[in-house]
């Protein structure tokens, strides 16, 4: 974990990308092309790359294929580093995810072969970004994780699967108890799903009759935001399931995803919503 602070105009957007994968053959090369293309699109827009930068399945690993593995690692990364450099003032910072993490032995990968030649902070497996005003006042804070496990539903009907999906990575990231950060960030599911506060209605009485009240939205500088009023995101990925030969998502009964990053629009320093943009 490390807590990492920017300095950024308070109007502003940030792309929130994960599992790029360089050294898997099913990798959407043009994809992430175009989330490039999206940070280059306007000057206030920057991104935070959550882990999984590179494929990293080595000999011994029993998914590894010689037919489809046939980029050395320390290739992998610098093809990363190649297609970011350009735009690596952009970017606010990248963590390790479990398949950086499956070469720790031989030390971190993504902090000295991603994050130290593009001169970007590297956060750890987790970390906690404050988001401060070019003068230094907090706009609000984000905890960010690769994650673990899965947030899978097979629910038949497309809402409900939907809604047990959201309501997992709600739990998975209100259970870090990060009660300051308006907004959370997770990856690894290769999933895209946004979870938007909500403001109930409640209940009061004046002394004569009962009136409807509204929760009020969270301020996002508080020490403590309710766990209903914060923002929870789940990154997608840039991996196709099918491609050439067969791949272990095929052999794992992967569902086909969605592919793509997603976006918080900060308005006058407060985020005003997410949205995912798919390639
Ligand atoms: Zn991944
Ligand atoms: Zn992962």
């Amino acid at each position: 974990m490390e807590i990492i602070k920017w300095k950024l105009p308070t109007n502003h957007e940030i792309g929130w990308a994960a599992c790029f994968h360089f050294g898997n053959a099913n990798q959407h090369v043009e994809g992430i092309k175009k989330y490039i293309d999206w940070l280059r699109g306007s000057k206030n827009r920057y991104g935070f790359i959550n882990g999984d930068i590179a494929e990293a399945i080595h000999k011994n690993d029993k998914r590894f294929e010689a037919s489809r593995h046939t980029e050395l690692i320390l290739d992998q990364y610098a093809r990363a580093v190649k297609m970011f450099k350009p735009i690596r003032h952009k970017i606010l910072g990248a963590n390790e995810g479990n398949h950086d993490h499956t070469i720790a032995s031989y030390g971190c990968f993504v902090e000295k072969l991603f994050c130290e030649p593009l001169e970007i902070p590297y956060g750890t497996y987790s970390s906690k970004l404050i988001i401060n005003d070019p003068k230094g006042r907090l706009q609000y804070k984000v905890f960010t994780t690769h994650g673990n496990g899965s947030v899978r539903s097979n629910h038949h009907d497309p809402v409900l699967r939907a809604a047990q999906e959201q309501a997992k990575v709600k739990a998975k990231l209100s259970g870090e108890r990060m009660a300051d950060c308006y907004l959370n960030v997770i990856a690894h599911f290769h999933k895209a799903i946004i979870v938007q506060p909500v403001q109930e209605l409640y209940l009061i009485d004046d002394g004569k009759v009962i009136k409807q009240r509204y929760i009020d939205e969270a301020n996002p500088k508080a020490n403590f935001i309710p766990v209903d009023l914060r923002f929870y995101i789940s990154s997608p990925g840039f991996i196709r399931k099918y491609g050439e030969g067969s791949s272990y998502a095929e052999r794992g009964g992967f569902t086909p995803l969605e592919l793509g990053f997603i976006v918080s629009k900060t308005v006058e320093g407060k985020i005003e919503k997410c949205y995912k943009i798919l390639v």
